[in-house]
């Protein structure tokens, strides 16, 4: 294996693309987790994690983890596959150059969709879902990547953290501080990407977690017990008896925003964004959902629209 050049930086890694010395022409990327940091404990434990979860998880919508190796320093390196053509925060940012609609939508949805579901299905939770970690292939296909976050949630008695998720896409039950969690979380992330999807701006994007929570008030509708039985007994729950209560959200409401993606798509969203994580659609029925067969079909893969 060598490296050829840096591709990007974040927070957690630096990414260069590198090649199989077997194979001169592979290209893959290889992703390099930064240690040595304040943080070392930290973020070693979500690099053992991403790895973990993605050797496991083959579909063609997650992206694919080749090997792993460690280098000097102890320094963990994933080698992952190649995705040239950036991530879906690129596309829905670029509103000049790129023009898509329900179609497109469609399609970037059924991805993240069956994604989220196969890995619900190996009870594996990604927690950390945003269209800057869905990655698009050279053939159109968009991946689940960074799976820093992810953990299994096969044993529901074990509490979790509740600091995961980017907070523009975290559901209420988590900005609440909620121990207790299921795959919910991820649908709703789904359903903020979907959003944004549509809009082509964050549809809650929040400056602290209290504003986020004002938010979903204003977006969705306050969390009360009448709507979420339960909720008031949570850690972080504010009462709001003295605050203007919004009731929840009628379909109109998600009609005059959202209208693009049909009155089918409307339902659709609404059922991912359902503030009780008990009442919110899981990814299955997510799939199962009529939108699917409605007009129009989703575009085909090789159709969809690319960076450039
Ligand atoms: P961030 O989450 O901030 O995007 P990452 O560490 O995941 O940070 O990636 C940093 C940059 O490296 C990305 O913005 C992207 O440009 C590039 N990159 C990451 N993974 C891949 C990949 N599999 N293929 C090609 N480029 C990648």
């Amino acid at each position: 294996m060598s490296k050829t050049k840096k591709l990007g930086e974040g927070t957690y890694a630096i990414v260069y693309l590198g090649q199989l010395k077997a194979d001169p022409s592979s290209q893959v990327a290889i992703k390099k987790i930064k240690v040595n940091t304040e943080y070392r404990d930290g973020l070693s434990m979500d690099a053992i994690r991403e790895v973990k979860y993605l050797q496991e998880l083959s579909h063609p919508n997650i992206i694919a983890l080749h090997a792993v190796f460690s280098s000097k320093n102890q320094n963990l390196n994933l080698v992952l596959e190649f995705l040239p053509l950036g991530d879906l925060e690129m596309l829905i940012k670029d509103s000049e150059g790129i023009r898509y609609g329900t179609a497109e939508v469609k399609a970037w949805m059924g991805m993240l969709g069956r994604a989220v579901w196969f890995c619900h299905e190996n009870f594996v939770l990604h927690r950390d879902i945003k269209p800057n970690n869905l990655l698009i292939a050279a053939d159109g296909e968009v991946k689940l990547a960074d799976f820093g976050l992810a953990r299994s949630f096969s044993d529901p008695y074990r509490p979790m953290t509740y600091q995961v998720i980017t907070r523009w896409n975290r559901p209420p039950e988590l900005l609440y501080g909620a121990r207790f969690y299921s795959g919910a979380v991820d649908v709703w992330s789904m359903g903020t990407v979907f959003a944004e999807l549509i809009l082509r701006v964050p549809y809650m994007a929040g400056n602290t977690d209290i504003h986020q929570l004002e938010l979903i008030c204003q977006a969705i509708g306050t969390p009360t017990e009448e709507n979420w039985p339960g909720v008031s007994k949570l850690e972080g729950y504010v009462g709001y008896e003295k605050a203007v209560t919004v009731p929840v959200r009628g379909k109109d409401f998600y009609l005059a925003r959202f209208g693009t993606a049909g009155s089918v798509g409307v339902d659709l969203l609404m059922s991912l964004l359902a503030l009780d994580p008990r009442k919110r659609s899981t990814a299955r029925q997510m799939l199962e959902h009529k939108w699917w067969t409605t007009d129009p079909r989703p575009t085909a893969k090789e159709d969809l629209p690319k960076k450039g």
